[in-house]
């Protein structure tokens, strides 16, 4: 009896050993999945293998398919739902098999104990099996019966490097488990047991003979009917393998950095993606021809911020052409695609309006001095027209009045992230393209400008959301900017769209970096915003290249090829947010009395004021009109007062060039006291009465001699004349290079004030 107790002892000793010492693998996987990239509807995007180059998807709630289910069951565990994890009944039957036959250990394996053996493959041992069993039971204790066939269908082998029933179903057949036929469930019933059938060389007959007995068995259980049956028989068991979708590779990669081994579900749409990889392969194609490798597209709906589409480059396998890299966050000059942003500014600040008048001429800021693409000066030009045409001149001029501290500013808290520079380090250039900006930034920016001035950024995955709040830019100069983009020519046929009923508009514009080495089209409607880079990857220039010709054409047939909603047609004019001023038709600032023609147009609402019409005075002349008086010189009641428009200057050379005609303003009477008092210019060199000699640099040629001047009035112009010519204005640093033959010349210079200061020297080339 006591012999009997220790013996009962030992064994639950044992028994307890045997239990301690096999616990369960924790964890049981270890999670070493393929990264899934979905679209917004769940379609596949791209699959990436595992680090174990494996197709394994990671696990998910999605109910498995009751055809495999029932098929498995069948061909591998039918008391799966009774037992424990071990199937006594099975185990007996493998004994009394095994102890009959010299052949290997066969059978009497649950799907649990499968579950054992594929979280850590064992050699087919005895001592293995007796220890997966155990692990069977434990199993049992912890999980669900629908828990353990999940986990054994997500990680049971296929065939090859496919793991799980969906990478498989993928794989084999392209379809979602759910679209499974009876014939492709029992196929993949019988792969894991024997994965090596998969193989289409040997593998194939044995293959269909192991699914048709499974066939026969579902038959016989009357789990499948007949005809069901037979039609089954015909079908083909799989030999090789439905390659994955390849879409929006750039992104699909960036995701798969950040969230390896997830499932990734993006704001992608599959048909607005394929089409747009489609218009940009084709455009790509006729670039190329030219000499122009690389383009990249990015479609984001204005009112949400979702991306729709995401074109990294036209052929991400085209090594040759780096289409590897990714356009869409490559930082590139961004020309002159800022410009709008300046000008919606700048009319929050009362600076400017749309009809306000910009002067055009040559400018100095020290040594740098911008021009327009034309090479032209206009003298005067509306914002609008500056903008439309894009010139350079009103643009750096607007920059310095609304201030380069502020416009950077603006553009951080915009979401552009690529200013690593300083404000003093990019300076003016800035609005010329001096900055470097990502596509993505950029229809980021200007999403912001069709979604009322609230710069919120963009989403790309799907779930996360925007935080709006913030408004860097009116409603109301969002308006007037977009209206005046909506008017900008646009390329080839697309020229005459005003004429077409069907067509829609918007809002875009375009930009071409220094040395033609990028070319950017931007544009926004209520619905969509499109941003389209062309260029090439290596950096190298390329005199094809324009913005509106390289980008703006697949920028069109993108925009064109969209979706519409008539509801978003086109923007809202947010009435609350405007207001109506009086306007000097000629000038374009707040019309005043003197002022010949008014217009009425729409401003934002602001603290601010624009100013008052500068060009329209009174002017008071003597008898003959000859001069100009004042109560310093005139003899009392001997004037006249006469309401005219006049120009600066410095302007009117310009509009004389543009053929517009003047009539002369009378200089001041030379006797007035006035003239002789304290005038705040004075010319540093040339020195009166000196004598010049031109330098010439290495190569021989004449240089520009650099005249200097002093003006006690900060942030004020001054302006030059050469022998009474205009030849610029200089603001801050009052340098002034100039082109001299040999012989007399006089340099004056006056302000808007009307003081002048002039020097008389020599100059010789010798
Ligand atoms: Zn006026
Ligand atoms: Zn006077």
């Amino acid at each position: 009896m006591k012999k009997f107790k220790i013996a009962i002892a030992a064994i639950a000793f044992l028994l307890g050993l045997v239990w301690v010492v096999t616990p369960l693998p924790s964890p049981l996987f270890l999670g070493d999945y393929s990264t899934l990239i979905l679209d917004e509807e769940g379609e596949y995007l791209r699959i990436f293998l595992n680090s174990n180059e494996q197709w394994c998807f990671p696990p998910s709630e999605e109910p498995i398919p009751e055809k495999l289910v029932k098929a498995v069951i069948l061909y591998e565990d039918k008391r799966f739902f009774y037992h424990p994890g071990v199937d006594p009944i099975a185990v007996i039957r493998a004994i009394i098999q095994n102890a009959k036959s010299s052949e290997r250990l066969s059978g009497a394996s649950t799907i649990t104990m499968q579950v054992a053996r594929i979280s850590r493959p064992k050699e087919r041992t005895i001592l293995n099996k007796l220890l997966e069993m155990v692990q069977a039971v434990k199993l049992e204790i912890r999980y669900s019966k629908e828990d353990i066939l999940r986990i054994y269908f997500t990680h049971a082998p296929y065939g090859g490097n496919i793991i799980g029933y969906k990478a498989a179903c993928l794989r084999y057949w392209g379809k979602e488990p759910d679209e499974l036929t009876w014939a492709e469930a029992a196929a993949l019933a019988v792969l894991p047991n024997s994965p090596s059938l998969i193989n289409p060389v040997a593998g194939q007959e044995q293959f269909k003979e192991k699914r048709d007995n499974l066939l026969k068995k579902l038959l016989d259980e009357g789990v499948i009917d007949e005809e069901t049956f037979e039609l089954s028989l015909m079908e083909s068991v799989p030999g090789g393998q439905v390659p994955f979708p390849v879409h929006a590779p750039h992104l699909a990669r960036r995701m798969e950095n950040i969230f390896p081994g997830r499932r990734v579900r993006t704001t992608i749409d599959m048909d607005i993606q394929t089409l747009a990889e489609e218009l940009a392969r084709e455009h790509a194609a006729n670039l190329q021809r030219y000499g122009t490798d690389n383009v990249a597209v990015l479609i984001a709906e204005t009112r949400t911020g979702k991306v729709r589409a995401y074109v990294g480059s036209q052929d991400f396998f085209d090594d040759e052409r780096l289409g590897k890299v990714d356009g869409v966050i490559a930082p590139r000059s961004t020309g002159s695609i800022l410009k709008p942003f300046l000008y919606a500014l700048a009319m929050d600040e009362a600076i400017i309006l749309p009809d306000s008048r910009i002067k055009d001429i040559p400018t100095y800021y020290g040594s740098f001095s911008p021009y327009n693409a034309d090479m032209e000066f206009r003298g005067l030009v509306t914002a609008r027209s500056a903008l439309i045409n894009s010139l350079n001149v009103p643009a750096v001029r607007l920059l310095y009045t609304y201030g380069i501290y502020e416009f950077y500013s603006f553009l951080q808290v915009a979401g552009m992230t690529t200013l690593f520079r300083t404000p003093d380090d990019y300076g003016l250039p800035l609005i010329l393209g001096g900055a470097e900006g990502r596509i993505w930034d950029l229809v980021a920016l200007y999403r912001g400008l069709g979604n009322s001035g609230d710069f919120s950024g963009l989403i790309v995955l799907e779930g996360d959301s925007l935080e709006p709040g913030n408004r860097l830019i009116s409603p109301g100069a969002c308006y007037l900017v977009l209206e005046i983009l909506k008017e900008l020519k646009r390329p080839g046929s697309e020229y005459y769209w005003h004429q077409f009923s069907n067509q829609w508009p918007i809002a875009w514009k375009t930009g071409t970096s220094y040395g033609h080495r990028d070319a950017l089209a931007i544009g926004v409607s209520p619905q969509w915003t499109i941003g389209v880079w062309a260029g090439n990857f290596s950096g190298e220039g390329n005199p094809n290249l324009m913005g509106s010709r390289s980008a703006g054409t697949l920028l069109f047939s993108i925009f064109n090829s969209l979706p519409k909603n008539p509801k978003l047609a086109w923007f809202k004019k947010p009435a609350l947010d405007l207001t109506e001023v009086e306007l000097c038709a000629e000038s374009g600032y707040l019309a005043k009395p003197e002022c010949e023609h008014k217009i009425i147009r729409d401003s934002p609402r602001t603290v601010k004021t624009l100013k008052i019409c500068p060009y329209h005075r009174t002017l008071f002349l003597n008898d003959d009109e000859t001069y100009q008086v004042c109560s310093m010189c005139w003899e009392t009641g001997e004037y006249r007062e006469v309401d005219r428009l006049v120009y600066p200057p410095e302007v009117v050379q310009y509009l004389k060039e543009r053929g517009q005609s003047f009539r002369a303003v009378p200089p001041h009477n030379p006797d007035c006291p006035t003239l002789s008092f304290d005038n705040p210019i004075e010319i540093i060199y040339p020195v009166e009465g000196s004598r010049i000699l031109v330098p010439r640099d290495i190569t021989g040629e004449y240089q520009k001699v650099i005249a200097k001047a002093a003006y006690s009035v900060e942030k004020s112009e001054l302006y030059w004349y050469l022998d009474d010519d205009f030849i610029g204005a200089t603001l801050d640093r009052h340098t002034m290079p100039i082109a001299l033959e040999t012989g007399r010349h006089t340099v004056s210079i006056t302000d808007s004030e009307g003081h002048t200061k002039r020097v008389n020297f020599r100059a010789e080339r010798k």
